[in-house]
């Protein structure tokens, strides 16, 4: 029998009643003759919740305690699931990620997937089961103990499973009918992309489109797994939601398929540091062993020996990351005359595998944000990606100027 993988998330299974409108849907691929593999989320603020339960409990945790508690939500949907499915005449029993057995590194709270043997849950498809519900998010390491696969780590366990099990396609059930060029809630021409090529969306997704884990589309990519968005709460149809796969499926590569932001944006610059070998890694070494998220990184000319380091971070990360420095400059490894922090930019990103064929799409994105009176701070380009820091109350504007150039209002 061809297997299916269905994944349904956190509000696609946050009431009884929506647990079943997803078992119904089950019962339709079941009926067309799958073997279904469904991956369930914890009921939506269920994971948030234990969490908390962690952290008042005991502020520094031990991470497998934590993983045990927070790995729990999951446990009760797939039960639930599983007990509706009975419910509806639909053969089918829940699995935790021990009993697959999903083996994972030792990694608590963050533990990657080591392998998930088949047999298991072949051999009771074998005896007639038409449905493995299985608990997202969690697995259990070489000790034996659970872990849990990182918050959003369902989406990796869905993929996972349709790798191992070389499903026909993974499909994500989530509270959005799938990706957009851009933001709805920011550019109201956004619109719903049909198909979306891996590493468009792995730009995407690590841009804050938090559609799915960032993980997920890297496993998918490198087992080719067809991976399908789509929305739970609305009427199902082959063609639903965007799907996410090969280039090589797309006929007509968009030269830009989407318009990204990340709001929260943080500019450091380093004034004048020593232009000397190695003054790279003695600024970024303690800041990325304090956990800061460096992203952007520009040095500029250096003049007379000096030069300036600018860097884009979080937020929320400046504090950190200003301490870091000053520590290092006490302890006399980098040195600097002036520290600075600009905290009200954001990040504005262009992406789309046709830029690789197609030149101009930089020039074209600086001359829009020029028009509109946007001053550029920072740029970074990757081979299908163009990344600006703007500043942030030009955010809206950039993102609806720049979805209108591109025209991404229009299906290619
Ligand atoms: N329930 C977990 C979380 O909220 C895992 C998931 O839903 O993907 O992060
Ligand atoms: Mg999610």
């Amino acid at each position: 029998m061809p297997v299916l993988v269905m994944k349904f998330g956190g509000t696609s299974v946050a009431t009884l009643d929506r647990i079943r409108r997803a078992a119904k849907r089950v019962g339709v691929e079941v009926a067309k003759g799958y073997d279904v593999i469904v991956i369930v989320s914890a009921m939506s603020g269920e994971t948030n919740k234990l969490v908390g339960y962690v952290e008042e409990t005991s502020p520094l945790f031990d991470a497998r305690e934590y993983d045990a508690v927070v790995s729990s939500g999951e446990n009760v949907t797939a039960g639930l699931m599983a007990l509706t499915l009975q419910e509806m005449d639909v053969p089918a029993r829940s699995w935790q990620g021990w009993q697959v057995p999903l083996q994972t590194t030792s990694s608590h709270s963050a533990a990657r997937i080591v392998d998930i043997p088949t047999d298991n849950i072949n051999r009771k498809f074998g005896e007639g089961m038409k449905v493995a519900v299985v608990a997202g998010f969690q697995g259990i390491s070489a000790e034996g103990r659970i872990t849990t696969l990182g918050r959003g780590g369902s989406d990796t366990t869905a993929v996972a499973f349709a790798a191992a099990f070389e499903a026909e396609r993974c499909d994500i059930y989530t509270d959005v009918d799938g990706v957009y060029t851009t933001d709805p809630r920011i550019c109201e021409k956004a619109r719903k992309l049909d198909k979306i090529a891996f590493e468009e969306m792995l730009e995407l997704a690590s841009l804050g489109a938090k559609v799915l884990q960032t993980r997920s589309v890297e496993l998918a990519m490198r087992y080719n797994v067809k991976l399908r968005v789509l929305s739970s709460f609305e009427e199902q149809s082959d063609e639903a939601g965007t799907l996410v796969c090969d280039e090589e499926e797309i006929m007509e590569l968009n030269v830009v398929s989407g318009v990204a932001h990340s709001r929260d944006e943080a500019k450091m610059t380093l004034v004048s540091v020593a232009d000397r070998p190695g003054i790279a890694a003695a600024i970024f070494t303690p800041l990325s062993e304090a956990g800061i998220n460096v992203d952007m990184i520009v040095q500029n000319i250096s003049d007379e020996g000096r030069t300036d380091m600018t860097f884009s971070c979080p937020t929320n990360q400046v504090a950190r990351a200003e301490k870091t420095l000053q520590d290092c400059k006490e302890a006399g490894s980098i040195n600097f005359a002036e520290l600075k922090a600009d905290t009200e930019v954001c990040k504005i990103s262009v992406v789309g595998i046709g830029m690789r064929s197609q030149p101009g799409v930089a020039a074209k994105m600086f001359k829009v944000l020029s028009d509109e009176g946007i001053n550029i701070k920072v740029i970074t380009t990757s081979e299908i990606k163009i990344s600006v820091l703007i500043d942030r109350k030009y955010m809206e504007l950039a993102v609806q100027a720049l979805h209108d150039a591109f025209e991404l209002e229009k299906a290619a």
